[in-house]
């Protein structure tokens, strides 16, 4: 399974936007974006900043995939998913990424970023409907319910987490009990419910070239 591996600060720093991809640090002055604000890299001072259409098309589309944590060949695929179905293609695409089960992991707070929620979910610590499922982009449907079974010593962070995140604001679709260690997918998501800003139908036209 691939995925990222490399520095994820460099990720926010070449979008330009904070992707919340590193926890606690995030909301914190230690956040490189704050004290270095310009492009990574060696010539990231001097990098022109007006983009073409094609510009602003592709940088939407990899900041939405850095901040889930998706690489491109199942982003395209979740787009062509998205395409197929019934309804506007961005939402679904939208819909798609947030009903990915790492994604559930950190929207309600057991995680601190959704590295630590796929690790959580490849750990076997997680059942949807009572069954074991260790695969992060497993989709969870409506009226699912989530459950967090860790092994004592693991315990402790997962509760530490809950404690750190408590001022997120858990989204409306998911009904989260700390104390249980149990999610419920009241609905399906909605553009709405997420609250970093995208422009999905950027993503869309890309894609449609
Ligand atoms: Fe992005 Fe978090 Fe690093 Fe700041 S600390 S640049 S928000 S990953």
């Amino acid at each position: 399974m691939a995925r990222y591996t490399g520095a994820v600060c460099r990720l926010c720093r070449r979008e330009k936007e904070k992707l919340f991809l590193k926890g606690t640090k995030c909301s914190t002055e230690k956040c490189p974006l704050s004290r270095r604000a310009y492009f990574p890299g060696q010539h990231g001072q001097k990098r022109r900043l007006k983009l073409s259409n094609y510009g602003l098309q592709l940088r939407e589309k990899q900041k939405v995939k850095r901040m889930y944590g998706v690489l491109e060949k199942q982003f395209r695929r979740y787009f062509h998913i998205a395409a197929r179905s019934k309804g506007v293609t961005g939402k679904i695409l939208l819909q798609i990424l947030e009903r990915r089960l790492d994604n559930l992991i950190f929207r309600s707070g057991f995680a601190l970023s959704h590295a630590q929620a796929r690790q959580i979910v490849r750990h076997n610590f997680v059942y949807v409907n009572s069954r074991r499922v260790n695969i992060p982009s497993y989709l969870v449907r409506a009226n699912d319910t989530i459950n967090i079974k860790a092994k004592e010593k693991s315990v402790k962070f997962i509760k530490d987490n809950i404690e750190l995140s408590k001022e997120r604001t858990v989204p409306k679709w998911l009904q989260v009990d700390g104390k249980k260690f149990e999610i419920k997918v009241l609905r399906l998501p909605e553009k709405e419910d997420i609250q970093q800003p995208i422009q999905e139908q950027l993503i869309v036209e890309l894609y449609s070239k």
